[in-house]
C-alpha cells in the first residue's frame, strides 16, 4: 500500500470470461480479438494494476513492450503487436499473465530472473499464445474482501476450501491454465520467438530458471508467506515434460541460433527493484513495516500476507483481514462507520454497536464489530481503527466466523506501533547491480555480496542460470542484488 494512494476499499467483483475454447489454433488462420474482450480488458486493467503495486512507468517500460510487440506481431492475432497491450508491474510477485482482451502483464520481479532478451520474449510469447488460442477461462476477480465475503462462512467452518482461497489471494489473479493449455501455449510462444528472429531455446532455458527460483524459495529459509514464490510457476504449472518439450520445439524450428540482446537486455533491468517497493511496505516474515507511513505490525503464525498497492491483505485458517486507510475528519465513530461501509458496499446494510474506544501501543484507536450475511452464512465483520495522526487514520477489517469477533487477530491488533525514524530509515529497497566480472572473481566471490542473509551462493547462481559446476571469465556480466538507496 502507497501512502497516497490510501483509498477506500472496493468490493466491485469483476468477473472476466474468456471466450469459448475452440481447440488448438490454426496455423496461417487469422483472428481477432472481440470488441466486447477488449472493452472488458480496459475496464479491468485499473485494477490489476492498482493490485499488483502499480505500472513501472520507466523506460525500461517501453522497452518491454517494445519486445512484447516483435513477438506478438508473429501471433495470428489480426492486427499483430498493436493489437497487444504490455505492462510492466511494480510488484514483487513472479508472474506474468494475460487476459483474453489482449492485455498482457509481467512482473519486474518476474524480469529480474530474466538473463537476456530471448528469454522476455518467450515469457510474452508464451502469454500471447493463450491468448491467440482462446484458452478458455472462468475467471472471478474481486477484491480480496469481497472474494471473501463470497465464500464466506464455507471458509470459515473448517472447510479446505479455506487453503485454497489463501493461495488464490496469494497469487492475486484466480487462475490456472490446464497441462495441455500450457504445452499449446509454450508451443506457440518457441514459435512466434523464432519467427521473431529470437534463440528458440530460451523458452526451455527459461522454464528452467523458473523452476530453479521455485526450488531455491522452498527452501528459503523463515518464510512463510508466499509472495516470492514464482506465481507463474503456480498459475502455469511446471513440470519436467514443458522443459523437454520446449527444448524438442525450438530444435523443431530448424534455428539453432537467434537473437539473445544479453547485453542490451542487462542494461535495461540495471537497477530494476526486486522484492518489496519500502514505498508500498515491506514484508518480512510475519512483520509488515512501512517507512512512510512508519508503522508496523506483526500477523499470526501461520498467516499469508500480500500487499497491494491500496491494502495488505492477511489470510490464514482462521480469518481473514484487510489493512487500509482512508479519509480522517477527526471523528473516529464517523471513520468506524465508513469502513464498515466500505466493506459491505454503498447498497449494503450493516448493524454495528457504537465503536469502542481504547489505546493500543499509545495509539488512540476505536474498534466493533457486526454480524454480516454472505452468500453461504453469517461471519463476523470487525473494524479497528488507529488515529495516527490529527488528519490521517488506518484500519483492520477483520473477517473470523460469527461469534469470533476479533478472535485470531487479537495479537496482530495489539502489535501495531510507530517505526523509529532510524528503523524507518533503515529500510532499503534490494535493487539489480549488473556488474562485471573481474579477474580474481569467482562465482562465491561474488555471492557474498548479495543482499540477503542465507542461500547466497544458491540465490546468486539461479539469478543468473549458472549450474552447480559454472565458472565466470573476466569481462563477462552477471546479476547481483543488491541494497539500493530511498
Ligand atoms: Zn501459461
Amino acid at each position: 500500500m502507497k501512502v497516497k494512494a490510501l483509498m477506500t476499499l472496493s468490493v466491485t467483483a469483476v468477473s472476466v470470461t474468456a471466450l469459448v475454447a475452440s481447440g488448438a489454433e490454426s496455423q496461417g488462420r487469422t483472428r481477432s480479438i472481440s470488441q466486447s474482450s477488449a472493452a472488458q480488458a480496459a475496464q479491468q486493467h485499473p485494477q490489476i494494476v492498482a493490485e499488483f503495486g502499480g505500472e513501472d512507468t520507466s523506460a525500461r517500460s517501453a522497452y518491454v513492450r517494445s519486445v512484447g510487440s516483435r513477438v506478438t506481431a508473429q501471433s495470428n492475432i489480426t492486427g499483430g503487436g498493436n493489437a497487444f497491450r504490455i505492462t510492466t508491474l511494480n510488484s514483487p510477485v513472479m508472474n506474468a499473465f494475460a487476459v483474453p482482451g489482449g492485455y498482457l502483464y509481467v512482473t519486474r520481479q518476474l524480469i529480474g530472473l530474466m538473463n537476456d532478451e530471448a528469454e522476455l520474449a518467450s515469457v510474452l510469447g508464451h502469454e500471447a499464445g493463450h491468448v491467440a488460442a482462446r484458452h478458455s477461462k472462468q475467471r472471478q476477480r474481486a477484491s480480496i474482501l469481497s472474494q471473501i465475503l463470497s465464500v464466506g462462512a464455507a471458509v470459515l467452518t473448517g472447510s479446505s476450501e479455506l487453503g485454497q482461497l489463501a493461495g488464490q489471494v496469494s497469487q492475486g489473479l484466480v487462475l490456472s491454465y490446464s497441462r495441455s493449455q500450457e504445452l499449446e501455449a509454450d508451443d506457440l510462444g518457441v514459435r512466434y520467438i523464432a519467427a521473431a528472429g529470437y534463440d528458440p531455446l530460451a523458452s526451455a532455458q527459461f522454464l528452467g530458471s523458473l523452476g530453479a527460483a521455485t526450488s531455491l524459495e522452498a527452501r528459503a529459509s523463515g518464510r512463510n508467506d508466499e509472495r516470492s514464490t514464482p506465481s507463474w510457476a503456480r498459475t502455469h504449472p511446471l513440470s519436467s515434460e514443458r522443459v523437454t518439450r520446449a527444448t524438442q520445439k525450438a530444435r523443431a524450428t530448424g534455428r539453432t541460433t537467434g537473437l539473445r540482446n544479453r547485453d542490451q537486455f542487462l542494461a535495461q533491468i540495471d537497477g530494476i527493484m526486486v522484492d518489496d517497493d519500502p514505498r508500498q511496505g515491506v514484508i518480512d516474515g510475519r512483520t509488515f513495516r512501512h517507512p512512510d507511513l512508519r508503522l508496523r505490525f506483526t500477523v499470526p503464525d501461520g498467516y499469508g500476507m500480500q500487499n497491494g498497492t491500496n491494502a495488505l491483505s492477511i489470510v490464514g485458517q482462521g480469518g481473514q483481514a484487510q489493512f487500509t486507510g482512508s479519509a480522517f475528519n477527526g471523528s473516529m465513530a464517523n471513520y468506524v462507520a465508513a469502513a464498515f461501509q466500505s466493506v459491505v458496499g454503498q447498497q449494503g446494510r450493516v448493524n454495528f454497536s457504537q465503536p469502542r474506544t481504547t489505546t493500543i501501543g499509545g495509539i488512540p484507536a476505536a474498534y466493533s464489530t457486526a454480524r454480516v450475511s454472505t452468500q453461504s452464512g453469517e461471519v463476523d465483520l470487525t473494524i479497528v481503527a488507529y488515529q495516527w495522526s490529527a488528519n490521517s487514520a488506518y484500519h483492520f477489517a477483520l473477517i473470523t466466523p460469527a461469534g469470533a469477533g476479533i478472535g485470531p487477530f487479537e495479537a496482530m491488533v495489539q502489535s501495531v506501533g510507530r517505526l523509529s525514524a532510524a528503523e524507518a530509515a533503515a529500510i532499503r529497497p534490494r535493487v539489480i547491480d549488473v556488474v562485471t566480472v573481474a579477474s580474481g572473481d569467482t562465482v562465491q566471490s561474488l555471492a557474498n555480496r548479495m543482499a540477503y542473509d542465507d542461500l547466497k551462493l544458491e540465490r546468486f547462481r539461479v539469478l543468473n542460470g549458472l549450474a552447480a559446476n559454472s565458472s565466470l571469465s573476466p569481462g563477462q556480466k552477471v546479476k547481483l542484488v543488491v541494497y539500493g538507496t530511498r
